[in-house]
């Protein structure tokens, strides 16, 4: 089947390109929605939501992601959980499959062979780097977060955002724009319509972003203590870097770690900043790469030429080998 509904980066994303998305779930009798690996709030914002808005209609669906098998500690609280089903309960054929900030196929990691028992495969999704793989594909690379693109979706469908479903979708939301700070005009209007429905918008962001254990803050000072600036990358723009690895978060969870970036990125002398995070151990060299940018780079396009992809101030990829050797590809891939 041809893929429709896809937008160009620069062209303005129309109502026709989300109707696909609607046309999709009126034809379904069965749904999976899959979230990516290593999952955030904005997949599992999108992924929960877009399942009670399914089950409010008496449409069968599940909703899973591969890994790892539980849901970060941080999201457990979020309304719709209980029709989370684990990876090897994932039905092999469904009419309907919607994958929700997944920007490739690699990002379903082993749940990517059920997209072959589907008759349709929907993919609703923001990350500029978006492969396109779906048999329906619709992108928004100019949206905040895919929870925004669900939101107009949802209007489109004549389904009410009520309380629980702005709830999923106001987590995506903030956590995707690092609290408001990626904003672009109507951020905000969405923000207030998801909190007019009462919900608490503290709350939600303090239990997803600043809720960690003791054990962080000695975390924090090994690994920020390591930090190195390489002041000549990208042509003088800098890189600041930090490396951690497993034994440096020994008992954290995956909020911890990720939140890493969110510290190193800040450093004014650097335009790229990168945390290289040790996913195996260490005889193996397997490390996963977040990268941000503040301007000038696009991180995107480097991250997609290590394999990887994102959006354009952030991305990511895997990559195995002595951490020298990456810091090397990296300043290499940043030119
Ligand atoms: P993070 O650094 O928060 O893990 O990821 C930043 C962005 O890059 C996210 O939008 C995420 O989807 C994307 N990303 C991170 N790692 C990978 C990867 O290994 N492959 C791809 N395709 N995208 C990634
Ligand atoms: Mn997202």
């Amino acid at each position: 089947m041809t893929a429709t509904g896809s937008s160009a980066v620069d062209e303005p994303f129309g109502d026709d390109q989300l109707k696909v998305a609607v046309d999709a779930f009126e034809a379904a009798t069965s749904v999976t929605v899959l979230c990516h690996v290593q999952p955030d709030a904005d997949t599992i914002g999108s992924g929960l939501a877009l399942g009670l808005a399914l089950e409010r209609r008496g449409i069968a669906v599940q909703v899973s992601f591969a890994e790892p098998d539980r849901l970060p500690a941080s999201m457990r609280d979020l309304p719709g959980t209980d029709l989370l089903v684990p990876a090897d309960e994932v039905a092999r054929a469904v009419d309907l499959i919607v994958t929700v900030d997944c920007g490739s196929t690699g990002r379903l990691g082993s749940l990517a062979d059920r997209l072959d028992g589907a008759d349709t495969v929907l993919v609703i999704d923001h990350h500029r780097s978006n492969t396109r793989f779906g048999t329906v594909n619709v992108i928004d690379v100019k949206a905040e977060s895919t929870t925004a693109v669900l939101a107009r979706i949802f209007d489109l469908w004549d389904t009410e955002i009520d309380r629980d479903i702005a709830h999923c979708l106001y987590a995506g939301l903030v956590t995707d724009t690092g609290s408001f700070r990626w904003v672009r005009p109507g951020t905000h209007v969405l923000a207030e319509r998801l909190l007019a429905t009462g919900i608490d918008g503290g709350a939600i962001a303090r239990t997803l972003l600043d809720n960690h254990p003791f054990g962080w803050l000695p975390m924090l000072s090994t690994v920020l203590g390591s930090a190195q600036l390489v002041a000549d990358a990208h042509g003088g723009d800098g890189l600041v870097y930090a490396v951690v690895r497993r034994a440096d978060v020994e008992g954290l969870g995956s909020e911890e770690i990720e939140s890493i970036i969110d510290i190193v990125r800040t450093a004014t002398e650097a335009e790229v900043a990168a945390v290289f995070k040790e996913t195996e151990a260490s005889t193996r060299h397997e490390w996963a790469v977040s990268l941000r940018s503040k301007n000038a780079v696009d991180v995107s396009t480097v991250a997609t030429g290590l394999g990887g992809g994102g959006h354009r101030f952030a991305a990511g990829y895997t990559a195995s080998g002595p951490i020298e050797d990456l810091v090397a590809s990296l300043c290499a891939a940043l030119g």
